[in-house]
C-alpha cells in the first residue's frame, strides 16, 4: 500500500510503498481508508513539539474507513478512528471514566500507524460508526476537531458567552454546536484574517475580530485552540468573574506571567486532553442533529505535506482532509 511516513523531526513526510497490507490482530479491524483529516497536532508531531518515540510512523488520526476484515461489517460498513487508539483499562484513570488520561494510552498517528495511507488497522473498541448523511471527507474532521472541541465545550459548563481563539477546524465545528445550544459565540482570529472572520459570521457568531481586540461584552468562557500561550492571558482579560479559559491544544508556547487580578474572582484556567469513548459517542450522535456541516479542502495522499504547510500558513478556512 502507499503511505505517507514521518521519519524524523525536520524531515519531510515521505511517500513509501509498504508490503503487505497491515494485518489486523485479535480485536482489531482492517480498514480501507476513505478519508483522513489533518490536525494541528500533526504539525506538532512533525516539528517534534510532541515526540514520536518510534519512527517511522504513518500520521493521521481522523480516519474514516470501510471495514474489510469483520464479518459483521455489513452492519457498520463505515467507521471513524480518533486520536485515542488504545487504553489499558486497568489504571486508576481508566477505572474512573477518565481513560483520556490513561497512563499507558496509545495514540493513533503517534504510537500506532494512522490514516495517511491506503489501509489502516485499528482497535475495534476505538472505531465508531460514522453518522449517515456525511460524505467521507466531511466526516473526517468530526473525529478530532469535533470530538476534542466538544470535550472542551463541555468544560465550559453552561457558559452563555463563549469566545473561541483560533478559528480553524475545531472552532468552525464547535460554533455550530454552541449556537444550536443557544450560546453566543465570539470568534478571535489572527490579525487581518478577514476570510476567517467572514467565515465565522457566516456560521452564526455574534462577533468576530482579532485576538488583540476586546469583545463588546465580557465572556463567560473561552477556548484557546491556537497554540499561542499569550492568548491565555488575553482571554483571561476579557473573562467575567467565575469564567473559565480552556486550552484545547496538545502543545502551546509558554504562557506569559500575568497579574493575579486577572485570575482573581474564581476564574479558572485549565486544559483538555484527548478524548474518551463517551465523548465520541455523544458528539457523533449530536453532530447530525445540529446538523454540523464541515467545510473541507481535500488533498490527495501524495500532497499530505502540502496540506500540513497550508494549515500552518492558514491558507484555507475550515479543515483539510487527505483522500487517498
Ligand atoms: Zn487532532
Ligand atoms: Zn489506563
Amino acid at each position: 500500500m502507499r503511505a505517507m511516513v514521518f521519519e524524523g523531526v525536520g524531515r519531510p513526510l515521505r511517500m513509501v510503498e509498504r508490503h503487505p497490507v497491515p494485518q489486523p490482530g485479535p480485536g482489531q479491524l482492517l480498514l480501507k481508508v476513505r478519508a483522513c483529516g489533518v490536525c494541528r497536532t500533526d504539525l506538532h508531531l512533525l516539528d517534534g513539539e510532541v515526540p514520536i518515540e518510534h519512527p517511522p510512523r504513518i500520521l493521521g488520526h481522523q480516519i474514516v474507513g470501510s471495514v474489510l476484515s469483520d464479518p459483521r461489517s455489513v452492519d457498520r460498513p463505515r467507521v471513524g478512528v480518533p486520536w485515542l487508539g488504545w487504553t489499558c483499562g486497568e489504571c486508576e484513570y481508566c477505572r474512573t471514566e477518565r481513560e483520556n488520561l490513561c497512563r499507558r494510552a496509545r495514540f493513533t498517528g503517534r504510537d500506532i500507524d494512522g490514516g495517511m495511507a491506503e489501509y489502516a488497522v485499528a482497535d475495534e473498541r476505538y472505531c465508531f460508526p460514522i453518522p449517515d448523511g456525511y460524505p467521507d471527507a466531511q466526516a473526517a474532521p468530526l473525529l478530532c476537531a469535533g470530538l476534542i472541541g466538544y470535550r472542551a465545550l463541555r468544560m465550559c459548563g453552561t457558559a452563555r458567552r463563549l469566545g473561541l481563539y483560533g478559528f480553524g477546524a475545531a472552532a468552525h465545528i464547535l460554533t455550530q454546536a454552541a449556537c444550536e445550544q443557544g450560546r453566543e459565540v465570539y470568534a478571535f482570529t489572527r490579525e487581518g484574517d478577514s476570510a476567517a472572520q467572514a467565515f465565522a459570521r457566516e456560521l452564526g457568531v455574534v462577533w468576530a475580530g482579532h485576538s488583540g481586540q476586546a469583545p463588546p461584552r465580557e465572556l463567560d468562557a473561552a477556548i484557546v485552540f491556537a497554540p499561542d500561550g499569550s492568548l491565555v492571558v488575553r482571554a483571561l482579560q476579557v473573562l467575567a468573574a467565575g469564567g473559565v479559559v480552556v486550552c484545547g491544544g496538545i502543545h502551546m508556547s509558554d504562557i506569559p506571567s500575568f497579574p493575579y487580578s486577572s485570575l482573581w474572582k474564581e476564574r479558572v484556567v485549565r486544559s483538555v486532553a484527548n478524548l474518551t469513548r463517551r465523548d465520541a459517542e455523544e458528539f457523533l450522535a449530536l453532530a447530525p442533529r445540529v446538523p454540523v456541516v464541515t467545510r473541507v479542502s481535500s488533498y490527495p495522499l501524495e500532497a499530505a505535506a502540502r496540506a500540513l504547510e497550508d494549515l500552518r500558513a492558514g491558507r484555507f478556512t475550515g479543515a483539510a482532509v487527505i483522500v487517498p
